[in-house]
Parts: C-alpha cells; structure tokens; sequence
C-alpha cells in the first residue's frame, strides 16, 4: 500500500461486541472497514451509527464459507466466533468449525490479497491453568472433550493454523490471546458474569454466582482492549526477524467472582439478592494474564480502572433498560 492510500481492513465478527468498537476505531484512524457477520451473536444495533458512513461496508456471510469473491483487503481481524460460553456451547459443532474452517477461509482470504491477518484467540487456550498467572510460553489444561472443547480446542486449532501459515510464509499474522473483557455493547441476554451481574443488579433480581464465588477473573475495558489489538496489528517485526508469537492482551488485575459482584452491587446501590447456583463443568478456577510481552512488544497495558469502565457499563445497559429503547426500531 502506498502512503495516502485508504487503508482496507476487514473485520470478521465486526458486529459483535468487540468487532463493533474495532470498527469505531478503524474508522477513525481513517480506515475503510468492511464489516462480515452472520449475526448469530452480533447485533445490528452496534452497527447502526455507521448506517450513512461512507467508508463502513456490511457484508452478510458466515466465515464458514464459502466467503463472497469481492472481498479485498489489506488487513484483516478475525474476531468471527461466539465468545460467551452458554452461546458458543448452543451450537458447539457450528463453533469448531467456526473456529477452524472461518480461520482457515480468512487465512486463505488474507494471503490471496497479501493481507496482514490477526486472530482473536482467547485465554481459554490456557483451559483450567496450573501455572499462575498465565504467560505465553504455558501451553495451557485444556479438557478436549469437555463442554467448553468447541471454543477452547477451536481456538487452539485456529492458533496453528495461524502460525502454520506464517511459517510457510502464506501470511503476515498476529495472535492475540484475549482475557476477559467487559464493556458498553455486551448483550444483556450473553450469560457472561459482568453482563448478567449488572442486568440482574439494575433490575432487582437475584443475582447468580456460580459455585463459591472464589474463582478469579481479570477484567479488562473494551476500548483498551481495541487499543492492543490495533497495535498488535501495526506492529511490524524487527527485519528478517522471527514473526511475534502470540501476546496476552488482558487486564492483570485479578479479583474473585464474588468480589466482583460485591463492587456491581455497591456502584448500583441495588438490593438484589445474591444467590449461588451451580458451577458450570470445567470452569477454570483462576485466570490472570502475564502482560510482560504485550508491554515489551507494543508499549501496551490496559489504563482503565475497573470502577471506571464498571460505572460505563452500567451506565449503557441502564440506558438500554429504558422503556423507549425496548419499543421496536422504525
Ligand atoms: P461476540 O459474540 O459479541 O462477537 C462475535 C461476533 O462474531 C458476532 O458478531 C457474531 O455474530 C460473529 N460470528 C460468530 N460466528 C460467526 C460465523 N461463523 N461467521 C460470521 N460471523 C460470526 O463476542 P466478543 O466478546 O465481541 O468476542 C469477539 C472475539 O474475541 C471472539 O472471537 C472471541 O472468541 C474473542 N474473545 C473475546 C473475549 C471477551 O471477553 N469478550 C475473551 C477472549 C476472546
Ligand atoms: N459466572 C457467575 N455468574 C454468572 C455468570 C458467570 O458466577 O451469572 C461465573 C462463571 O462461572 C465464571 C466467571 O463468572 O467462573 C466468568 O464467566 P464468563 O462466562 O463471563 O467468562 P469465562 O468463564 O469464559 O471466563
């Protein structure tokens, strides 16, 4: 690409949560952004600012394939796969393929066009971990066969499918392993802890942790997040040096589930109850990401406080509460 000429990006999965803030902040660089979705857990609403953007295209197609002919860029995000586990477990076959046919189609897709390509992997690639926090270099305890095997072995797949083709020299890529993150757009109805603690909370009801409450998390805001992923793509290895491996994106400050709800509760002031319910099978008991890699390769670390990005969370789903947002759109 030349100097001055318009950036093409795609983004697989741009309709989700988080694809939908990366294409906010693409196309704010000044990027023109393709957009592909099937809309199995991605909403139209996150979309709907961009309706009259001239530079934001929306594409209708699961990365399963095939992917339309006329898709070109020069960059793409792989973000395509349902991340909140009672939706990826609704359909766990349609996940692994996801995982494994949609990257191999956009990795394809990527070195026809000679396009940079960065895969949304997770910290799930760590399964339940023995070593603490977690750092690259821990190739992770994963149960294969357990429920959460479609995302976590997909993801796992898809990471050497990545690096497979980078060794074969097919394609320039990035992998980022994403810990938890929260923020405005998560869907109320995902069944992940921040959003079903804070819709529970602002609307009274019981509030659900799951065994104890002693298991950890580290929770990271959305914009910091689409910050890392957007230097993990523009980072560009030393000449005829080896490509990065894969970088822990994530927020390393760990608190307990428990303690979690303990600060919902008390920035919403609500009198909801908290009830236990059953610890799902394989829940990992801690996770905490060892960053030491993503500040040393892209000068990153999350910046937003849990009690600042918490306020804007709750503020965004208490908007989306009110009565008028619930009326269907015209
Ligand atoms: P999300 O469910 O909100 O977004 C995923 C998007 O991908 C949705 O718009 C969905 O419709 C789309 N999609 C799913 N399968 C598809 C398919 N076969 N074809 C086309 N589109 C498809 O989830 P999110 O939280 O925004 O996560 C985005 C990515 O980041 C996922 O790959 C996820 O695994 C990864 N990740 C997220 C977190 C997190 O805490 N949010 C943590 C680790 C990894
Ligand atoms: N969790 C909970 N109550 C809920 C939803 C989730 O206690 O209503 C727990 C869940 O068992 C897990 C943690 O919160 O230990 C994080 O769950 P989430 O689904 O958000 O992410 P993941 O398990 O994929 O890290």
């Amino acid at each position: 690409m030349k100097n001055g000429e318009t950036r093409h990006v795609l983004v697989a999965g741009g309709a989700g949560f988080l694809g939908s803030h990366l294409c906010d902040a693409l196309l704010a660089e000044g990027a023109h952004v393709v957009c592909l979705d099937n809309f199995g857990t991605g909403r139209r609403e996150n979309l709907r600012h961009l309706a009259r953007e001239p530079r934001f295209d929306l594409v209708e197609a699961d990365v399963i394939g095939p992917l339309p002919t006329r898709l070109r860029a020069d960059a793409v995000f792989n973000l395509a796969c349902a991340a909140s586990p009672p939706l990826y477990q609704a359909d766990p076959e349609h996940t692994m393929l996801t995982n494994v046919v949609g990257t191999r189609n956009l990795l394809r897709l990527a070195e026809a066009c000679g396009a940079r390509f960065l895969q949304a992997s997770t910290s799930e690639v760590y399964g339940d971990p023995e070593s603490h926090p977690q750092a690259e270099g821990y190739w992770g305890n994963v149960n294969p066969t357990g429920p959460r095997a479609c995302y976590d072995e997909g993801k796992r797949a898809a990471e050497a499918l990545c690096f497979d083709f980078a060794r074969a020299g097919r394609a320039e890529v990035r992998v980022a392993r994403i810990f938890n993150t929260y923020g405005p757009r998560m869907r109320a109805d995902d069944g992940r802890v921040v959003s079903n603690v804070v819709t529970q909370a602002l609307a009274g009801e019981d509030i659900t942790v799951y065994g104890d409450g002693c298991q950890t998390r580290s929770f990271c805001y959305a914009s910091d997040m689409v910050e890392g992923l957007m230097r993990l793509m523009a980072h560009e290895r030393a000449r005829g040096g080896p490509p990065p491996g894969p970088v822990n994106l994530g927020n390393p400050v760990e608190l307990s589930v428990a303690e979690l709800v303990e600060r919902v509760v008390a920035l919403t002031g609500t009198r909801s109850a908290v009830v236990n319910r059953p610890l799902p099978e394989d829940d990992p008991r801690r996770r905490r990401p060892d960053i030491s890699r993503a500040a040393a390769l892209l000068g990153w670390a999350p910046r937003t406080p849990l009690e600042t990005g918490l306020r804007a969370t709750i503020a965004w789903f208490a908007e989306e509460r009110r009565p008028e947002r619930a009326a269907p759109l015209p």
